[in-house]
């Protein structure tokens, strides 16, 4: 790994790799990582091969969500193994990229680098290759649409009107480009007080459902604001690997993404 990845032509979709699925927002800060990574640890769970590509470009945090704190190795320069963690083959593109420093690559240079994350990982035989999108709709979403043959994507959002306005914008771009939108799946929707058990709504009720309802397209899943969530990714081992409600809730969507 390392240099300036260079831009390449043809697709991208590595020949072991059965369904890509992207996960995309309008917004930053809405928990798409969190959900990519237990997403991927439910499938896994499930028996499916999974792979999880962080392809958020300004901030990549599956290497911290997953536990991993060192970088994949490149015995011949040229190929990558990616790295193992909670049955799940990782690849972050934070591994490429130098710490506390901003991302100011091109859109050429993007695409180089997704190429090389695509072509030169062994990912090996995977059923399911997760990548988690930079926010928006930018470059790279746009990259990953168009060369690597994406089976489906998802959208996750906040209930919170700035934030489903944003994702509007990504719905509309997945659909611009023919990648079929598997659904929606609405995070931080309630929040139950540990104490009292009172539940409360603090970014809105119901928005994600009427805008899956809206444009026609599945609502997967809503997860609560979550405690355990935040410490689980913050610790590195997602909350979906272990035995609790969260767990549950995400082996759920996982099934419903199998039938
Ligand atoms: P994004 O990828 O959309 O930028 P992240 O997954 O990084 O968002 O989540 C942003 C922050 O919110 C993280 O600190 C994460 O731990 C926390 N978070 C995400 N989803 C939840 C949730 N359901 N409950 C509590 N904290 C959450």
């Amino acid at each position: 790994i390392g240099g300036h990845p260079k831009p390449q032509q043809g697709s991208m979709k590595p020949s072991g790799v059965k369904s890509i699925i992207a996960i995309g927002s309008g917004k930053g800060g809405v928990g798409k990582s969190t959900v990519s990574s237990n997403l991927a640890v439910a499938l896994a769970q499930k028996g499916r091969r999974v792979g999880l590509l962080d392809a958020d470009i300004y901030g990549p945090s599956q290497p911290r969500m997953m536990g991993i704190n060192k970088r994949p190795a490149s015995p011949d320069g040229k190929t990558i193994i990616p790295l193992k963690a909670h049955g799940v083959t990782l690849m972050s593109i934070g591994f490429m990229l130098e710490e506390d420093k901003a991302v100011v690559w091109r859109g050429p240079m993007l695409m180089g680098a997704l190429q090389q994350m695509l072509s030169q990982v062994e990912w090996g035989e995977l059923d399911v290759l997760l990548v988690d999108m930079p926010p928006g709709t930018g470059d790279v979403q746009l990259t990953l649409c168009q060369k690597a043959e994406i089976s489906g994507a998802i959208v996750v959002s906040t209930p919170q009107d700035v934030a489903l306005l944003d994702a509007r914008k990504a719905l509309d771009m997945f659909k611009t480009l023919n990648t079929p939108v598997l659904g929606l799946i609405e995070n931080m929707s309630t929040y139950v007080c540990p104490s009292c058990g009172h539940e409360a709504h603090l970014f809105g009720h119901g928005g994600v459902a009427d805008e899956a309802k809206k444009m026609d397209v599945p609502l997967l899943g809503a997860l609560p604001i979550d405690l355990d969530t935040r410490l689980a990714g913050d610790a590195g081992t997602p909350v979906a690997a272990k035995d609790g409600p969260m767990a549950d809730a995400y082996a759920r969507i996982a099934e419903g993404l199998i039938r």
